[in-house]
C-alpha cells in the first residue's frame, strides 16, 4: 500500500502538479489544503505518513502550521520553500522538518525527496520505540532490584533468596516479576510514610 501524504500549497497549479507527481509516483494523496489551518485540521484528521508543506500561506503559515503538526500529532513534514526564503531554514530546523525542498518543484526532486522524508521518519520512530522499551527495561530491572533489597532487609535473607521469593510471588499471583516488584515497593512506601 502507498505511504498516505497530506499536500499543503496554497497555489493550485502547484498543488495539482505535486498531487499528480506523487501519485503517479504510487503514493496515496489523502489530502489537500491551501492553507495553515487546514492544515492541522486535516493532518489531525488524517494522520497522513507525511505531510509536503508550502511556508508562504494564507492565515496560518506553514512554518508555524509544521510546528504545530510534527510536535502535536507526531508526523514528519517535508517544507516546499522557495529560494528567497532561506531565512526560514533556520526556524524550520527548530519545527522538526525532515527535510526541504527548493521550487520549482521537479519529480526528479520531490519522489526521492519524499523517499528519503519517509525512510527518515521511519527510524526516527523506530528508535524511539527502542529508547522507550530500554528505559522500560531499565526501570523494571531497577524495580526488581529495589524489591528485592527491601525482602532482604525486612525478612534478613539472602540476594537469592529474596529473588526466589519475589519469583515465587510472581508466579502464584499470575503478575510479572516486575509487577510484583513495583507492588513491593508500593507496599513499602506506605509502610515508610505511616
Ligand atoms: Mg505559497
Amino acid at each position: 500500500m502507498g505511504k498516505r501524504i497530506l499536500v499543503v500549497e496554497d497555489e493550485s497549479i502547484v498543488l495539482l502538479d505535486i498531487t499528480y507527481m506523487l501519485k503517479d509516483a504510487g503514493f496515496d494523496v489523502v489530502g489537500q489544503a491551501r492553507d495553515g489551518e487546514k492544515a492541522i485540521e486535516l493532518a489531525h484528521a488524517l494522520q497522513p505518513d507525511l505531510v509536503l508543506m508550502d511556508i508562504k500561506m494564507p492565515k496560518l503559515n506553514g512554518l508555524k502550521a509544521s510546528e504545530v503538526i510534527s510536535n502535536t500529532f507526531q508526523i514528519p513534514v517535508l517544507l516546499l520553500t522557495a529560494f528567497s526564503q532561506r531565512e526560514y531554514i533556520d526556524q524550520a530546523k527548530r519545527a522538526n522538518i525532515v527535510g526541504y525542498l527548493v521550487k520549482p518543484i521537479t519529480e526528479a526532486s520531490l519522489i526521492p525527496a519524499v523517499e528519503i522524508a519517509l525512510m527518515q521518519a521511519e527510524n526516527t520512530k523506530k528508535y524511539q520505540e527502542q529508547m522507550a522499551q530500554l528505559d522500560e527495561t531499565l526501570h523494571n530491572r531497577k524495580a526488581i532490584e529495589k524489591a528485592k533489597g527491601i525482602i532482604m532487609k525486612r525478612k534478613n535473607v539472602t540476594e537469592e533468596i529474596a529473588y526466589n521469593k519475589l519469583r515465587r510471588l510472581s508466579m502464584n499471583k499470575q503478575l510479572s516479576i516486575e509487577k510484583v516488584a513495583q507492588l513491593i515497593i508500593i507496599n513499602d512506601q506506605k509502610q515508610v510514610n505511616r
